[in-house]
């Protein structure tokens, strides 16, 4: 088995991609999605990714532009005649269930396919913590609009720890959270700045308010996310103001090996 991390980025956009992009998805160690973006099953396979070999799908929140294509991987199983049950679906408890079931139903599953082949699900609250033979991983609250998982990916045969935080306006407890990430993708859709909490309905994070995160939490590498392509260099360029390490505007495609 291949003894390294991986997380390969699938998209970046804001909630309406660019042709040829994606909203925020990515992947590690090639078996674990996080998010699904709005054309999940021809992202991967577009870069050689044979999506029956996912174990597990990471919601960060039920928000349209992070699970819009949830009914095409669940559609790719069921034709290719791959078990649902074989693929693991972990988010906010809040709506994970209701979201999974109205993808199914969306599939008229039940009039083509067994009713009993449905996903295993694994509901979370904010603080709760998961573990299984590759990673531990612990979870913190959001501030945003509806329920999120702030992510702690931390890698058993590695040591290497890769966070992510999903939408989130900015957040000072996610600091400690996700301190000593090797990695850590923080949104960043409000651009250049800090968010004013006193104007920030969506509850979104300027790229300040990322670099403030990885700064406290004393991170390797700051990847931001979740923005048009115009804002990404002084994204980048405002975040290095405030954070010393090393912070990029992922590509679609990049892989990065912790
Ligand atoms: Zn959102
Ligand atoms: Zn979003």
């Amino acid at each position: 088995m291949d003894n390294r991390t991986t997380v390969t980025i699938l998209g970046t956009s804001g909630a309406i991609p660019e042709v040829g992009g994606d909203s925020p998805t990515f992947l590690i160690n090639d078996r674990y999605l996080v998010d699904t973006g709005w054309s999940v099953i021809s992202n991967l396979r577009g870069r050689g990714i044979d999506p029956l070999q996912l174990e597990y799908v990471f919601f960060t929140h039920f928000h349209h532009d992070h699970y819009m294509s949830l009914p095409s991987l669940l559609y790719y199983f069921l034709m290719k005649g791959k078990p649902l049950q074989e693929l693991k679906i972990v988010g906010p408890a809040e709506d994970l269930m209701l979201i999974v079931t109205r993808a199914m139903s969306f599939l008229h599953a039940e009039r083509y396919f067994d009713a009993a082949n449905v996903p295993t699900l694994i509901p979370l609250v904010p603080g709760d913590s998961y573990e299984n033979g590759d990673f531990r991983i612990g979870t913190c609250p959001t501030i945003h609009p509806v329920q999120g998982l702030c992510y702690r990916f931390e890698d058993k045969q590695t040591s290497k720890v890769f966070s992510f935080t999903g939408d989130t306006a900015y957040y000072p407890p996610i600091g400690e959270h996700v301190k000593g990430s090797d990695l850590l993708i923080h949104e960043a859709a409000l651009g250049p700045i800090a968010a004013n909490p006193d104007d920030n309905a969506y509850m979104h994070a300027g790229a300040i308010d990322a670099a403030r995160i990885a700064e406290a939490a004393g991170v390797g590498k700051l990847l931001l996310i979740h923005a048009y392509a115009s804002r990404t260099e002084a994204s980048v360029a405002a975040a290095k103001q405030v954070f010393r390490g090393e912070v990029e505007w992922p590509r679609d495609g990049q892989m990065y090996v912790l």
